[in-house]
């Protein structure tokens, strides 16, 4: 291809997707080019749930809102359906009420009120935990169905916005403003590598320096319950993991309470998260492992943990599994995200907290910023 872009995208993932959006904003000629066929990777395999409350302080919370008002944008102009709002963090121990507390008092709360038990359930009576003790509402969450909406939202950018993809094309190395490919040359001005968690192909030296490994999660798909969710819905176990919660004082008498109570939950990095689909079906997870390369074997003892979390907050049973995958996305322990200049002209981002579909957008704007607006940084 002799044609010369002003920007390049290593990656079709939500990260890849948002730096395209964002240079096409900026009326940038963009590329984007991905190993696979079609989207493979954790975007499409997440809960396509789009948090802000619960987001670590700082940068991943301003991170999160900004993304969250660019998904609003974007779900109405691609025509991605946005098939839940708001998200309910159901409370059964005075620990996990006691965080509830803590968070309320701080800024991050806005958008958020408690409900009493009684309250929850007159909004939702299919809800029938004994023990439910409070419910943490917040009004900002979004709920897209990834596996649909991250084709629709590469679709989109590609008739609307004149973005070329080149799939199936590995890149293979990078000399600015050369990009070697399974393919053949590409030429471009900028270059912004989005690899998800392949950390050994491109400055896979320069990557050492960030210390990543892999996160490995078990998620379930489960029938339609009958009813239809008030939002997405969280437990005890969310507030204890989440940074924006689990960073309060009162965090730590959670914590040790969980650790007594259910200590396989938290061995395996098992927390709740329910999330309803337009046909009323239920993505439910989530577990935690972490290594190198993780099995790709998904085990019936986490599932197990899993659904017994389910029971416990929503005090019914758990409807018939539908289906079972495992994602994987890139973990660092000091850092929730970053974005690194490993030469003039290249920037390389990535999310190491399991938050990209949340805070993607930003990152991908704070991506183009820094190749397009820096002089000093080219
Ligand atoms: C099970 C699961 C649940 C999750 N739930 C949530 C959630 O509810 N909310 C949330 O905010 N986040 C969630 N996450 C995290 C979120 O999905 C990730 O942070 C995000 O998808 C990462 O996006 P990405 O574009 O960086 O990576 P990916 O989606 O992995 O995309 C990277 C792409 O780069 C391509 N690529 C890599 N190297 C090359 C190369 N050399 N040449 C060509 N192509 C290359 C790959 O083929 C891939 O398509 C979850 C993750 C998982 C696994």
């Amino acid at each position: 291809m002799s044609e010369k872009f002003d920007l390049a995208v290593v990656g079709a993932g939500i990260l890849g997707l948002a730096t395209a959006l964002a240079g096409v904003r900026r009326g940038l000629r963009v590329v984007v080019l991905d190993r696979d066929a079609q989207a493979n990777g954790a975007s499409v395999r997440n809960f396509g749930f789009i948090t802000v409350s619960g987001q670590e302080r700082g940068a991943m919370w301003a991170r999160a809102r900004r993304s969250r008002d660019v998904w609003s944008e974007v779900t109405r102009a691609a025509g991605i359906p946005v098939l839940q709002s708001g998200l309910w963090v159901t409370a059964r121990r005075p620990e996990a009420v006691a965080v509830i507390e803590a968070f309320m008092a701080t800024d991050m709360s806005e958008g958020c009120s408690v409900l009493t038990p009684a309250e929850a359930r007159r909004r939702c009576p299919q809800l029938v935990a004994p023990d439910l003790a409070a419910v943490m509402m917040s009004t900002l969450e979004l709920r897209v169905e990834s596996r649909l909406a991250i084709p629709r939202l590469a679709a989109w950018l590609a008739e609307s916005h004149g973005v070329r993809f080149m799939r199936n094309t590995t890149v293979h190395g990078i000399e600015v403003p050369t990009l070697h490919t399974s393919n053949g040359r590409i030429l471009a001005e900028r270059i912004a590598v989005c690899p998800g968690d392949e950390f050994t192909a491109l400055y896979a030296e320069r990557l050492k320096r960030f210390r990543l490994t892999r996160c490995k999660l078990q998620m379930l798909r489960l029938a339609d319950p009958g009813f239809e969710l008030p939002a997405s819905l969280m437990s005890d176990l969310g507030l204890a993991r989440y940074a924006g919660y689990a960073a309060l004082g009162p965090a730590a008498a959670l914590k040790a309470r969980l650790a007594r109570e259910q200590p396989g939950h938290l061995q395996h990095g098992v927390h709740l998260i329910v999330v309803q689909g337009a046909d009323g079906s239920l993505v439910v997870g989530d577990s935690h492992h972490y290594a190198a390369t993780p099995d790709p074997f998904g085990c019936e003892e986490l599932d197990a943990l899993i659904l017994e979390e389910f029971h416990a907050a929503l005090g019914i049973t758990p409807p018939p599994v539908l289906e079972r995958w495992i994602g994987t996305y890139a973990s660092a322990s000091d850092k929730a995200a970053f974005i690194d200049a490993p030469e003039a002209g290249v920037r390389l981002a990535m999310v190491t907290s399991g938050a990209g579909a949340s805070t993607g957008f930003a990152m991908g704007e704070e991506v183009v910023a820094g190749l397009f607006d820096a002089e000093t940084t080219r």
